[in-house]
């Protein structure tokens, strides 16, 4: 199949230009789109074909199922059994944005969309072209991230087309996203809201809004017998080709322990990347230093993760040293997927 690319002027987001893509979700096809977090793989979320052809061109278990993307809070309304006191709360804080609810599914949706659950997960994104896209096709989008299932998500276009130029319909480039990160999935299918997923919106961020909330245990823990309640978090995911060992403790000591190391296997003749902050990377001497960015802005660093996990398999990287991003604000989110993307080797130093 020949993929079409559709480049969009974020500044001047056309309906004209988004005509041919809404007809291919409409006809049962895909579009790759961005989206404020990462760019998404999009079909029609009523047609089980296009849920299906979804998981084929990802490679993807046929039990994680898909987020559903709309541009209204009244398509929620058209999906769900009941809309919760707090789904109301959360969408009046937080949509158009970053943030994923769970709720109980009635019948509009297929079972093929929600990988066999009787709940849905829903998304109203802020992105210009998520929303006019969504509008346009007069479908719902069901759309996880468009990479090949288990490599980073994709942060550009080109990333998306590196993984499924030549089996998807098209591909819209609206540029570099602004996130980098998937949504906050939260899920308010119990008495409590559970944060499945971390992302851009916080454990504090949903408190302050339902008063209680609370991690869902599974996903930080490496202790296999506790599986995160959100089935695409069991997998392995974003883990670069070469081996990633994260090291945590104070930043001098991190530092020595990462020379070390990286001086070790330069010597014994491995390439060796190291992945450092704007404030350490003068303080490595060996091996390729990529720096995510700087500790006073954590949204870069969050928005430069997947780019560079992607660039360590370009340049054959076989060893890579982390530091812990251990930030405020998004810390939760970044630590999340770069433990993820280690294995959970980390060293503790101090
Ligand atoms: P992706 O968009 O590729 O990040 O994948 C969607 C994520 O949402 C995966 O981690 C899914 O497991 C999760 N998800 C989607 N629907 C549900 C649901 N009904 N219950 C729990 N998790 C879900
Ligand atoms: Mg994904």
């Amino acid at each position: 199949m020949e993929t079409k690319f559709i480049k969009v002027d974020l500044n001047n987001v056309e309906k004209e230009e988004l005509k041919e893509a809404g007809e291919i979700l409409r006809n049962g096809g895909l579009v790759a789109f961005p989206t404020e977090t990462v760019y998404g793989l999009g079909g029609d979320a009523r047609n089980k074909n296009a849920s299906k052809a979804i998981y084929a061109a990802k490679g993807r278990p046929s039990d994680n199922p898909l987020i559903v993307h709309i541009a209204k809070f009244s398509q929620l309304e058209e999906i769900v059994r009941e809309v919760p006191e707090n789904a109301k709360k959360l969408a009046d804080a937080f949509w158009p944005g970053p943030m994923t609810l769970i709720l109980n599914k009635n019948d509009e949706i297929p079972k093929e969309t929600t990988g066999g659950l009787d709940t849905v997960a829903i998304r109203l994104p802020s992105h210009p072209v998520a929303r006019e896209l969504i509008l346009e096709s007069g479908c719902l989008i069901a759309a996880p991230s468009a990479n090949t299932s288990g490599r980073p998500s994709p942060t550009k276009a080109a990333h998306v087309a590196e993984d499924l130029s030549g089996k998807i319909d098209c591909i819209i480039d609206g540029g570099e996203v602004e996130i980098g990160l998937e949504s906050t999935i939260i899920d308010l299918t119990e008495e409590i809201p559970v944060i499945l997923r971390p992302g851009y919106i916080s454990l504090e961020d949903v408190i302050a809004v339902t008063k209680e909330a609370k991690m869902d245990p599974g996903i930080m823990s490496e202790n296999k017998k506790v599986r995160p309640k959100a089935p695409g978090m069991r997998y392995r995911h974003y883990a670069p080709k070469g081996n990633l060992i994260v090291c945590e403790g104070t930043k001098e000591a991190v530092v020595e322990k990462i020379n070390s190391l990286a001086k070790q296997d330069a010597e014994a003749g491995k390439k060796v990347a190291i992945l450092a902050s704007a404030e350490t990377e003068s303080l490595y001497h060996y091996g390729d230093v990529f720096v995510l960015g700087s500790f006073s802005h954590e949204e870069e660093i969050a928005r430069n993760l997947y780019g560079s996990l992607r660039e360590f398999d370009e340049k054959g990287m076989e060893m890579i040293y982390s530091e812990a991003f251990e930030t405020p604000h998004m810390g939760a989110a970044i630590m999340n997927r770069l433990l993820k993307a280690a294995g959970h080797q980390i060293i503790t130093v101090s």
